[in-house]
């Protein structure tokens, strides 16, 4: 594998765009054009439905405001989750057992399509498997032995065990969890080599990428719908609208149902042996229980990535200094370790924190709001996507079913609201 040593740039960039093979420039959009269908957003959602599209024939066109990847997709933990982010209990009693059923089996499928698309379109991005959810207090720990528990007896999921102090310490390096849970079928992957190889695969397959091309609004009638763009428009039978967090800006009637959050990752120098054995020895990704999470995992290069805090407004000048403290409360030796890069991403999250799947009139279909937990269900939502657009919409509307809730407030005071709303849940890990 190549993962050629990185320059060093400061703390002020992304580690995963001076690692990930470079990409294809592509032209933005200059004038009109058309396509059978659109898609609005060149993130892990938009680019497995230009994907799984253009596979099946269609004439894709893909719009991308900056460059492919330059979204959340490009710039995560890289972690694979089980599940979805509430629990299969609490969506048991929320939707019923069959529901509630038919959501995991998706959720299983999102973590095997990954790992399928990376094998079969040759990805090389540093696909692992493991995943550590550590308990970041003792009262964290019964609720996921309980989960572990019915998911193993409800669900037949025998990949995830609890581990002790003792165990957890083994696995992480760090002794200061009192358990967690071992997940083999959860894993972690170079989200941005992984959203730059499906462009690769898109191209392969016939989709054509405009990058640096906007869209500002989508304008539907009986016979097709446009995409007006700040350079031009697309006229397509149907449009795919991908554009998560920011799926509000192009649809209005959207921004009720999803907010937005920045969240922060830091790399580490590369880390010599025998620290670097320290870390980490499984090669496992780790997130632990906290609502404002910490999550973590190392690099091909010896780094550590840690991400974690959270931000409602303008991202802090120093993202290290906010970060730093965290991480070194993990691997307290790291004290004084450099840290090289830092970056932000932000993460669209919706009320239910459940994925929000719909239409707009007849001819648009969004997916968005993954809240946190997209690197495996968001390239299933790209493919479920592109199924309800060729005239298959039954596992779309698995998650369409879900009943979206809207964030409260008017426009000027949603932001507010739901800033007071998620400090109350950082709050909670407190206590
Ligand atoms: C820092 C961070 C850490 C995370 N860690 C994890 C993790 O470890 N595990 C996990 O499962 N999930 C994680 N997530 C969430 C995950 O990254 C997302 O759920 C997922 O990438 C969403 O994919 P997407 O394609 O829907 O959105 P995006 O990747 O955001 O793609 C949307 C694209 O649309 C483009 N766009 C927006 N508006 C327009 C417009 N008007 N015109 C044209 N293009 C437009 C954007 O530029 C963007 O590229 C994390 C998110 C962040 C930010």
């Amino acid at each position: 594998m190549r993962w050629p040593p990185v320059q060093a740039a400061n703390g002020t960039q992304s580690w995963y765009r001076v690692s990930a093979p470079p990409s294809h420039a592509h032209i933005a959009l200059l004038g009109s054009a058309r396509a059978d269908i659109c898609v609005v957003g060149g993130g892990f959602t938009g680019l497995s439905a230009a994907l799984h599209l253009a596979e099946k024939g269609a004439k894709v066109a893909l719009i991308e405001v900056g460059t492919v990847g330059s979204g959340a997709s490009g710039r995560n933990g890289g972690q694979i989750h089980t599940g979805l982010r509430q629990r299969q209990k609490a969506l048991e009693r929320w939707l019923g057992k069959e529901h509630a059923r038919a959501l995991w089996d998706l959720a299983q499928e999102s973590k095997a399509l990954v790992r399928d698309l990376a094998a079969r379109h040759g990805i090389d991005c540093a696909l692992k498997d493991g995943l550590v959810i550590a308990a970041h207090h003792r009262r964290a720990l019964r609720p996921l032995a309980e989960d572990t528990e019915h998911l193993r007896r409800h669900y037949n999921y025998g990949q995830a065990e609890m581990i002790d102090a003792a165990g957890t310490a083994r696995c992480l390096g760090t002794s200061v969890y009192p358990g967690g849970r071992l997940d083999k079928g959860g894993g972690h992957l170079h989200p941005l080599a992984f959203a730059r190889g499906l462009a690769r695969a898109g191209e392969a397959a016939g989709v054509r990428f405009h990058e640096h091309t906007r869209a500002v609004r989508i304008e539907q009638n009986e016979r097709c719908v446009r995409v007006q763009c700040e350079s031009g428009a697309i006229d397509a039978g149907q449009v795919i609208l991908a554009c998560d967090a920011l799926s509000g800006d192009v649809a209005p009637q959207l921004a009720p149902f999803i907010a937005h959050v920045e969240s922060f990752i830091v790399a580490t120098e590369p880390l010599a042996s025998p620290l670097y054995d320290t870390i980490l020895p499984l090669d496992a990704a780790v997130a632990d229980t906290r609502h404002v999470l910490d999550y973590y995992r190392k690099s091909e290069d010896r780094r550590l990535l840690f991400g974690g805090r959270e931000s409602y407004w303008t991202p802090p000048a120093d993202i290290a200094a906010m970060v730093r403290p965290r991480m070194e409360s993990v691997y307290p030796f790291l004290k004084g370790a450099r840290i090289e890069f830092a970056w932000s991403g932000t993460v669209g999250i919706t009320a239910t924190r459940m994925p929000h799947f719909g239409r707009i009139g007849s001819r648009v279909l969004f997916a968005h709001g993954y809240s946190g937990q997209g690197v495996a269900l968001a390239n299933l939502g790209g493919k479920l996507l592109a199924e309800a657009a060729l005239g298959a919409p039954e596992r779309f509307d698995v998650f369409a079913r879900v009943p979206a809730k809207v964030f409260p407030g008017n426009a000027w005071l949603r932001k507010p609201l739901v800033t007071a709303g998620l400090a109350w849940f950082k709050l909670l890990d407190y206590f």
